[in-house]
């Protein structure tokens, strides 16, 4: 076998990469030197910060972006920014993607703006535009966490099992700290090139690994059947999918180290990061969050609800009390770890990760979304009756919607022993959970009715 004959990383993937790297770069300075600054700080001082950012945050929208014009309009600064952010109303995704162009500063810069496009587990995907002033702090707290994690700047890390692209590319990125950064995929390969890409991972050393619990875990699987590799992170961190406690203690026995999971949308980042006590630290310097009700009121802590999410610096297109349609509570003492930043519970909106088929094996939900997704559909859910039936109910953004191409693409993954359904719903078609409206996949019982509405069974 010649030394490595797995498939090299497209070149303009290659290209893009470098260049998003370059840009990055000239933001480290910026974010170095907040991180530099920041030190050590009070909940009291943290609070502060939060006020003054929310503040310059509020007069912005005020002045620059259309869609707040009249909702802020009697907004005065030096008055409680954060009385006047609770009168505004929650802000959905059918909203952002309704009125992006009102979203946006009348003043942003799109030389210096970058644009994230959710892959959100329902719906169509937004786009979001993130200005220097959202990357620069987003950057300055992954340096703050990898501080925490034991991690300073020239650091390797390792995205295992990328899905976008085949191969293996290295870059530095700055942002995170100047650091080395390995990124494989090995979609369409075959085992051989898996294994050399295995044993490249191997030899690369990381310090960290960085990806979807998933990700993780086949990583993780994969150096359990390759006697005599091993590697020596120090610590592993997850992101994009609920961590459960059996993939958590796969990865803690593999890799030998510390597993800390996070909490983020691609609208904001990171929004919360585990610490050592494993509990869910807020990234408080850039983000303010709040849990509300099913009538959008404001609960105390330690009360379960939505969780919903303004973003304190981002003033290309602000975010004000965004609803992330996940479920959580915001902790109601401090964590023993001593950081100021707040801790929230996650409860649920990252359940049924998978549903279980009757011959044992698990489809992920994300499978089907990306199935689904490449249909004009505004909403859809998975309902699961029994380990043989499924349903997937949507309502269409307008244009027709093909349910037979909707079932037999899902009916493909899901495979022969399982009967697929495709239906057509009005809002109140879709089940809700015992907290919140918004479930992307959900098991109900067998003799539950299903609603009326155009359906196709395969
Ligand atoms: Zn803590």
């Amino acid at each position: 076998m010649p030394a490595q004959s797995y498939a090299p990383a497209d070149a303009e993937v290659q290209a893009n990469l470098y260049s998003e790297m370059d840009y990055m770069a000239t933001l480290f300075p910026r974010a170095y030197e907040i991180h530099q600054s920041s030190g050590e700080i009070t909940a009291g001082e943290l609070r502060k910060m939060q006020g003054e950012l929310l503040s310059g945050q509020l007069a912005n929208a005020r002045d620059l972006v259309p869609f707040y014009r009249e909702s802020l309009a009697a907004y005065r600064s030096g008055t409680d920014a954060f009385s006047a952010l609770s009168r505004l109303p929650l802000l959905d995704k059918a909203t952002v993607r309704s009125s992006m162009i009102d979203l946006c500063s009348d003043d942003l810069d799109p030389a210096t703006c970058r644009s994230a496009r959710t892959s959100g587990t329902s719906g169509i995907p937004l786009r979001i535009l993130h200005d220097e002033s959202h990357l620069i702090r987003l950057h300055a707290a992954r340096l703050r966490y990898n501080n925490e994690r034991g991690l300073r700047t020239h650091y390797k890390m390792l995205m295992p099992f990328q899905n976008w692209f085949h191969g293996w590319i290295e870059c530095t990125d700055a942002s995170i700290g100047l650091a080395r950064v390995a990124h494989f995929g090995t979609p369409g390969l075959d085992a051989d090139r898996v294994a050399e890409l295995v044993a490249k991972a191997t030899a690369f050393d990381p310090d960290m690994i960085f990806g979807h619990p998933s990700q993780c875990v086949q990583l993780a699987r994969a150096l359990q059947t390759s006697s005599s590799t091993r590697m020596n992170p120090k610590v592993v961190v997850t992101f994009g999918e609920r961590l459960l406690p059996a993939a958590r203690a796969l990865m803690a026995d593999v890799f030998q180290a510390r597993v800390a999971d996070t909490y983020g949308m691609r609208e904001f980042g990171t929004i919360a990061a585990e610490c050592v006590e494993e509990q869910y630290h807020i990234t408080g310097e850039r983000l303010w969050v709040e849990v509300v009700d099913e009538d959008g009121s404001l609960l105390d802590d330690g009360q379960a609800g939505e969780l919903v999410v303004t973003n304190l610096t981002n003033q290309a297109m602000p975010l004000l009390r965004y609803r992330t349609g996940d479920i959580g509570a915001l902790a109601t003492e401090p964590c023993p770890c001593g950081s100021p930043h707040k801790t929230l519970k996650l409860l649920e909106g990252r359940d049924l990760p998978a549903i279980e088929l009757a011959n044992g094996r698990s489809v992920a939900i994300g499978v089907l979304t990306r199935t689904v997704r490449e249909h004009p559909v505004e909403r859809f859910q998975v309902v699961q009756y029994a380990p043989d039936r499924v349903e997937i109910r949507l309502a269409n953004t307008g244009e027709p919607v093909d349910l037979r191409a909707i079932a037999e693409a899902v009916a493909r993954v899901t495979g022969p022993s399982v009967a697929v359904s495709a239906r057509l719903v009005t809002t109140d078609g879709f089940v809700g959970s015992r907290l919140r409206k918004h479930v992307d996949a959900i098991r109900v019982s067998e003799d539950t009715p299903t609603p009326s509405g155009p359906v196709i069974h395969v």
